[in-house]
C-alpha cells in the first residue's frame, strides 16, 4: 500500500545479506540481496540505480546509518567510520521473493566495491539504498527516457553499463530498430541475452585470443560506425552551447524537434565524453537525443 505524506522518502535504506553468489564470466559476478523488507524495494527495471554501502575491514556496518536522515548521518561520519558507498544497477528485483540481483564488475581489489564483491559469500552484509514502494511518485533514478518517436536507439556502454544495457535491451518490443554496443574485458564475458529480433546486440571483447586492445578503442570504433550510419535520421546538428568535456553526465530533459534517432552511453568518463562529441559534432546528433553518463572515471575512486 503506498502512503502520500510529505515523510515518505523517494528513497530509504534497506539491511540486506547476500543470498547467493553466481560467478558469471571472469569480470562478472551475480550478487542477489536478501533482506526482511526488500518487498518494498520498487525498482522500475531498466537502468535504474542504486547505491551500495559495504562493510569496513574493522567495523563492518555498525556505524552505518539506516533511518530517514542516513546521508547526512553518514556524511557526518568521521573518515574511517564511514562506510563506503558505490552506485550500482538493479539488474533484477523480486520483491515478492525479497530479492535484488546486482552484476557487480571484478576490477581487482583496487576499491572497496570490487574487492567486497570479490570475495562475497552468502550471510555477508550490506545496506542498500534503493527506491521505496511506499513512495507514492516515481522514485526516479532511471536515466532510459527516449522520446516516444525515436524510431531508432543507440545504446553503448562498457562492462559497468552491461547490466542496465541488458536490461533496457531486453525490454525493447519486437520492431523497435536498436543498435547496441558492449565493450566487456575478454570474450569470455559476452553473456547471454535475450533480445528482440530487430535489436542488434554486439559484444566487444578487448581481450580476444592473444590480442588485447585498449580500453575504449572497439568501443569508439564500433559507436563512429553505428553513429555514421543513424546520423542521417538525426535532427541537424546545430551548435553544442555546452563544453562536452566539462560534462559527466547529461541526461536531456526534452526531445529534440524532428530527431528520430536517440542515443544512450554509459562506462568511462573520458571515453562516453569522447563519443558524445562524435555524435554531436561529426554525426549530426542534436545534444537533446544524447544522454551520456560517466559511471566512473580511470584512476580516481568514486567519492561515493
Ligand atoms: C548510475 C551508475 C550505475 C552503475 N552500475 C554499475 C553496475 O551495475 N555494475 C558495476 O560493476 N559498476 C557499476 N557502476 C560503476 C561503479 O559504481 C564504479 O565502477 C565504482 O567506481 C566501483 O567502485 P570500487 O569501490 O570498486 O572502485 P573505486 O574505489 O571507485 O575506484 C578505485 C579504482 O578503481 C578504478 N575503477 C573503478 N571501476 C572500475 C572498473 N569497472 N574497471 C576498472 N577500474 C575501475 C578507479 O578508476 C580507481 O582507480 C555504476 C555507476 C553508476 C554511476
Amino acid at each position: 500500500m503506498t502512503v502520500r505524506t510529505a515523510q515518505v522518502p523517494a528513497y530509504r535504506t534497506f539491511a540486506v545479506e547476500v543470498a547467493r553468489v553466481r560467478r558469471l564470466s571472469p569480470s562478472f559476478v551475480r550478487i542477489t540481496f536478501t533482506g526482511s523488507d526488500l518487498d518494498e524495494f520498487a525498482s522500475a527495471g531498466l537502468d535504474q540505480r542504486i547505491k551500495v554501502l559495504f562493510p569496513l575491514p574493522a567495523r563492518g556496518l555498525r556505524d552505518c546509518p539506516t533511518g530517514a536522515d542516513w546521508y547526512a548521518e553518514w556524511r557526518a561520519l568521521p573518515e574511517g567510520h564511514r562506510n563506503p558507498m558505490r552506485t550500482y544497477t538493479v539488474r533484477a528485483a523480486r520483491p515478492l521473493e525479497r530479492e535484488v540481483d546486482v552484476d557487480f564488475v571484478l576490477h581487482g581489489a583496487t576499491g572497496p566495491a570490487s574487492t567486497w564483491a570479490g570475495r562475497a559469500a552468502p550471510g555477508d552484509e550490506a545496506v542498500l539504498v534503493g527506491p521505496n514502494a511506499r513512495f507514492a511518485e516515481p522514485t526516479g533514478g532511471v536515466e532510459w527516457r527516449p522520446p516516444a518517436d525515436a524510431r531508432q536507439l543507440l545504446l553503448a556502454g562498457d562492462e559497468t553499463a552491461v547490466p542496465a544495457v541488458c536490461a533496457i535491451a531486453e525490454s525493447l518490443p519486437a520492431g523497435t530498430a536498436a543498435r547496441v554496443v558492449l565493450e566487456v574485458p575478454t570474450d569470455d564475458d559476452v553473456l547471454d541475452v535475450e533480445v528482440a529480433p530487430d535489436v542488434r546486440l554486439t559484444w566487444l571483447p578487448r581481450r580476444c585470443g592473444a590480442t588485447v586492445r585498449p580500453r575504449g578503442v572497439l568501443l569508439t570504433a564500433a559507436v563512429c560506425a553505428a553513429a555514421d550510419e543513424l546520423g542521417g535520421a538525426a535532427a541537424a546538428a546545430g551548435a553544442d552551447d555546452l563544453d562536452p568535456d566539462a560534462l559527466l553526465w547529461d541526461v536531456p530533459a526534452g526531445a529534440a524537434p524532428g530527431a528520430d534517432c536517440y542515443a544512450w552511453l554509459a562506462g568511462e568518463a573520458g571515453v562516453v565524453a569522447a563519443l558524445r562529441r562524435h555524435l554531436l559534432r561529426e554525426a549530426g546528433f542534436d545534444r537533446r537525443s544524447v544522454a551520456f553518463m560517466g559511471y566512473w572515471r580511470l584512476g580516481r575512486a568514486d567519492a561515493g
